[in-house]
Protein backbone atom coordinates (compact mmCIF):
# COMPACT_ATOMS: atom_id res chain seq x y z
CA UNK A 1 0.00 0.00 0.00
CA UNK A 2 1.55 3.61 -0.88
CA UNK A 3 0.79 6.63 0.89
CA UNK A 4 -2.95 6.90 0.35
CA UNK A 5 -2.66 10.73 -0.90
CA UNK A 6 0.39 12.64 -2.23
CA UNK A 7 1.99 14.29 1.38
CA UNK A 8 2.54 17.50 -0.16
CA UNK A 9 2.31 20.37 1.78
CA UNK A 10 1.17 21.02 5.40
CA UNK A 11 -2.25 20.51 5.34
CA UNK A 12 -2.12 16.93 3.48
CA UNK A 13 1.19 16.19 5.77
CA UNK A 14 -0.80 16.72 8.90
CA UNK A 15 -3.74 14.97 7.47
CA UNK A 16 -1.84 11.73 7.30
CA UNK A 17 -0.69 12.22 10.66
CA UNK A 18 -4.11 12.45 12.42
CA UNK A 19 -5.04 9.30 10.73
CA UNK A 20 -1.90 7.33 10.69
CA UNK A 21 0.96 6.01 12.91
CA UNK A 22 3.97 7.49 11.33
CA UNK A 23 6.94 6.58 12.74
CA UNK A 24 10.42 7.54 11.25
CA UNK A 25 12.62 4.59 10.88
CA UNK A 26 15.98 5.75 9.44
CA UNK A 27 18.15 8.48 7.78
CA UNK A 28 20.70 7.39 5.02
CA UNK A 29 22.06 7.50 1.84
CA UNK A 30 20.86 6.28 -1.40
CA UNK A 31 22.84 3.41 -2.68
CA UNK A 32 24.39 3.39 -6.03
CA UNK A 33 22.12 2.06 -8.38
CA UNK A 34 19.03 2.75 -6.25
CA UNK A 35 15.96 4.98 -7.30
CA UNK A 36 13.12 6.53 -4.89
CA UNK A 37 10.45 8.71 -4.86
CA UNK A 38 9.09 11.06 -2.56
CA UNK A 39 6.32 10.46 -1.03
CA UNK A 40 4.86 14.30 -2.24
CA UNK A 41 5.01 13.09 -5.45
CA UNK A 42 6.88 16.06 -6.32
CA UNK A 43 10.55 15.06 -6.19
CA UNK A 44 13.03 12.23 -7.35
CA UNK A 45 15.08 10.97 -4.21
CA UNK A 46 19.23 11.72 -5.05
CA UNK A 47 21.16 11.35 -2.30
CA UNK A 48 19.96 10.98 1.80
CA UNK A 49 16.27 10.40 2.77
CA UNK A 50 14.04 9.48 5.51
CA UNK A 51 11.74 6.06 5.48
CA UNK A 52 8.61 6.10 7.47
CA UNK A 53 6.58 3.16 8.39
CA UNK A 54 2.78 4.07 8.65
CA UNK A 55 -0.48 2.21 9.74
CA UNK A 56 -4.13 3.11 9.36
CA UNK A 57 -4.74 4.33 13.07
CA UNK A 58 -7.50 2.34 15.21
CA UNK A 59 -7.25 -0.33 12.08
CA UNK A 60 -7.41 -4.42 13.05
CA UNK A 61 -4.49 -5.49 11.98
CA UNK A 62 -1.11 -3.98 12.61
CA UNK A 63 0.11 -4.16 9.25
CA UNK A 64 2.35 -1.46 8.43
CA UNK A 65 3.96 0.21 4.87
CA UNK A 66 6.83 2.22 4.15
CA UNK A 67 7.10 5.37 2.31
CA UNK A 68 10.34 7.52 1.67
CA UNK A 69 10.51 11.73 1.75
CA UNK A 70 13.50 13.55 0.79
CA UNK A 71 15.49 16.03 3.20
CA UNK A 72 13.07 18.84 3.26
CA UNK A 73 9.95 17.08 3.22
CA UNK A 74 11.24 14.40 5.47
CA UNK A 75 12.09 16.79 8.15
CA UNK A 76 8.66 18.03 7.83
CA UNK A 77 6.82 15.19 8.82
CA UNK A 78 9.35 14.38 11.90
CA UNK A 79 8.46 18.26 12.71
CA UNK A 80 4.90 17.45 12.50
CA UNK A 81 5.78 14.19 14.80
CA UNK A 82 6.82 16.50 17.16
CA UNK A 83 10.11 13.98 16.97
CA UNK A 84 14.16 14.90 15.90
CA UNK A 85 15.24 13.74 12.70
CA UNK A 86 17.42 10.57 13.28
CA UNK A 87 21.43 10.65 13.15
CA UNK A 88 21.79 9.78 9.19
CA UNK A 89 24.00 7.06 8.55
CA UNK A 90 26.60 7.55 5.91
CA UNK A 91 27.10 5.00 3.58
CA UNK A 92 30.52 6.13 1.64
CA UNK A 93 32.89 8.56 2.15
CA UNK A 94 31.61 12.12 0.51
CA UNK A 95 33.39 13.55 -2.18
CA UNK A 96 35.71 16.00 -0.92
CA UNK A 97 35.14 15.19 2.82
CA UNK A 98 38.73 14.62 3.62
CA UNK A 99 40.31 12.38 6.27
CA UNK A 100 38.21 13.69 9.32
CA UNK A 101 34.93 12.24 8.29
CA UNK A 102 33.13 10.92 11.69
CA UNK A 103 30.58 8.36 11.43
CA UNK A 104 27.69 11.13 12.32
CA UNK A 105 27.71 14.32 9.93
CA UNK A 106 27.63 18.02 11.96
CA UNK A 107 24.21 19.07 10.62
CA UNK A 108 21.79 19.88 12.48
CA UNK A 109 19.56 17.14 13.86
CA UNK A 110 22.05 15.02 13.98
CA UNK A 111 23.08 14.96 17.76
CA UNK A 112 20.37 12.65 18.64
CA UNK A 113 22.62 9.70 17.95
CA UNK A 114 25.16 11.24 20.28
CA UNK A 115 22.97 10.45 23.38
CA UNK A 116 22.91 6.86 22.46
CA UNK A 117 24.88 4.36 24.46
CA UNK A 118 27.81 3.01 21.98
CA UNK A 119 25.77 -0.50 22.02
CA UNK A 120 22.71 1.24 20.93
CA UNK A 121 24.37 3.26 18.12
CA UNK A 122 26.12 0.49 17.24
CA UNK A 123 22.69 -1.45 16.85
CA UNK A 124 20.77 1.51 15.03
CA UNK A 125 23.93 1.87 12.18
CA UNK A 126 23.33 -1.95 11.63
CA UNK A 127 19.81 -1.85 11.37
CA UNK A 128 19.60 1.27 9.42
CA UNK A 129 22.46 -0.63 7.35
CA UNK A 130 20.21 -3.43 6.74
CA UNK A 131 17.36 -1.50 5.88
CA UNK A 132 19.20 0.49 3.23
CA UNK A 133 20.45 -2.71 1.48
CA UNK A 134 17.44 -4.79 1.09
CA UNK A 135 15.32 -1.72 -0.23
CA UNK A 136 11.67 -1.34 1.21
CA UNK A 137 12.40 -4.91 3.44
CA UNK A 138 10.01 -4.98 6.38
CA UNK A 139 10.23 -6.20 10.00
CA UNK A 140 8.25 -5.40 12.30
CA UNK A 141 10.05 -6.01 15.16
CA UNK A 142 13.28 -4.88 14.15
CA UNK A 143 11.73 -1.57 13.44
CA UNK A 144 9.93 -1.66 16.95
CA UNK A 145 13.58 -2.09 18.14
CA UNK A 146 15.18 0.82 16.40
CA UNK A 147 11.87 2.74 17.40
CA UNK A 148 12.59 1.97 21.27
CA UNK A 149 16.26 2.61 20.81
CA UNK A 150 15.26 6.56 19.69
CA UNK A 151 13.15 6.86 22.09
CA UNK A 152 15.13 5.51 25.31
CA UNK A 153 18.78 5.87 24.02
CA UNK A 154 20.21 5.08 27.30
CA UNK A 155 18.83 1.81 27.89
CA UNK A 156 21.09 -0.71 26.76
CA UNK A 157 19.57 -2.51 24.17
CA UNK A 158 18.79 -6.62 24.91
CA UNK A 159 21.04 -9.36 23.59
CA UNK A 160 18.48 -11.36 22.27
CA UNK A 161 17.24 -8.27 19.59
CA UNK A 162 21.17 -7.81 18.96
CA UNK A 163 20.51 -11.98 17.99
CA UNK A 164 17.52 -11.33 15.97
CA UNK A 165 19.20 -8.80 13.83
CA UNK A 166 21.96 -11.29 13.28
CA UNK A 167 19.72 -14.01 12.40
CA UNK A 168 17.45 -11.99 10.01
CA UNK A 169 21.09 -10.78 7.73
CA UNK A 170 21.46 -14.60 8.06
CA UNK A 171 18.80 -15.39 6.15
CA UNK A 172 19.09 -13.04 3.14
CA UNK A 173 21.40 -15.01 0.47
CA UNK A 174 22.15 -11.33 -0.99
CA UNK A 175 24.09 -10.61 1.66
CA UNK A 176 25.82 -13.96 3.37
CA UNK A 177 27.22 -14.37 -0.34
CA UNK A 178 29.28 -11.39 0.23
CA UNK A 179 30.35 -12.69 4.31
CA UNK A 180 28.57 -9.80 6.55
CA UNK A 181 26.15 -7.01 5.85
CA UNK A 182 29.29 -4.29 6.09
CA UNK A 183 31.10 -6.47 3.16
CA UNK A 184 28.24 -6.64 0.52
CA UNK A 185 27.30 -3.15 1.15
CA UNK A 186 31.36 -2.04 0.86
CA UNK A 187 31.17 -4.06 -2.60
CA UNK A 188 27.96 -1.93 -3.76
CA UNK A 189 29.80 0.63 -3.52
CA UNK A 190 32.76 -0.12 -4.33
CA UNK A 191 31.50 -1.74 -7.59
CA UNK A 192 30.01 2.21 -8.22
CA UNK A 193 33.78 3.80 -7.80
CA UNK A 194 33.05 4.94 -4.29
CA UNK A 195 34.92 4.50 -1.39
CA UNK A 196 32.33 2.78 1.54
CA UNK A 197 32.25 4.24 5.22
CA UNK A 198 33.73 1.56 7.45
CA UNK A 199 31.78 0.77 10.31
CA UNK A 200 33.21 -1.23 13.81
CA UNK A 201 30.35 -2.73 16.15
CA UNK A 202 32.40 -4.01 18.97
CA UNK A 203 29.63 -4.43 21.32
CA UNK A 204 27.22 -5.73 18.78
CA UNK A 205 30.17 -8.34 18.19
CA UNK A 206 30.98 -9.53 21.99
CA UNK A 207 27.45 -9.76 22.37
CA UNK A 208 27.04 -12.19 19.14
CA UNK A 209 30.30 -13.99 20.48
CA UNK A 210 29.04 -14.53 23.75
CA UNK A 211 25.95 -16.06 22.97
CA UNK A 212 28.19 -18.42 20.99
CA UNK A 213 26.43 -16.78 17.31
CA UNK A 214 28.41 -16.03 14.02
CA UNK A 215 28.90 -13.05 13.14
CA UNK A 216 26.96 -11.50 9.84
CA UNK A 217 26.53 -7.87 10.76
ZN1 LIG B 1 9.35 15.56 -1.32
Amino acid sequence: MPVPYRLWGDEARKRFIQNYNVYCLSHTLLLPGREKSCACGREQITSNYFTFSFSLKNAPSEETELFHSGPSCGRKICSLLNITPPLMVELFKREGSGSHTHETSNKPGNDAGEQMLPINKEFFIATNLLFAFLDDFQNTLLQKYVDGICKYPRHAIFPYKIELLNKEISQHDAITRHGTLRQAIAELIRGANRTPREYDFPNLENALKEAGHELFI
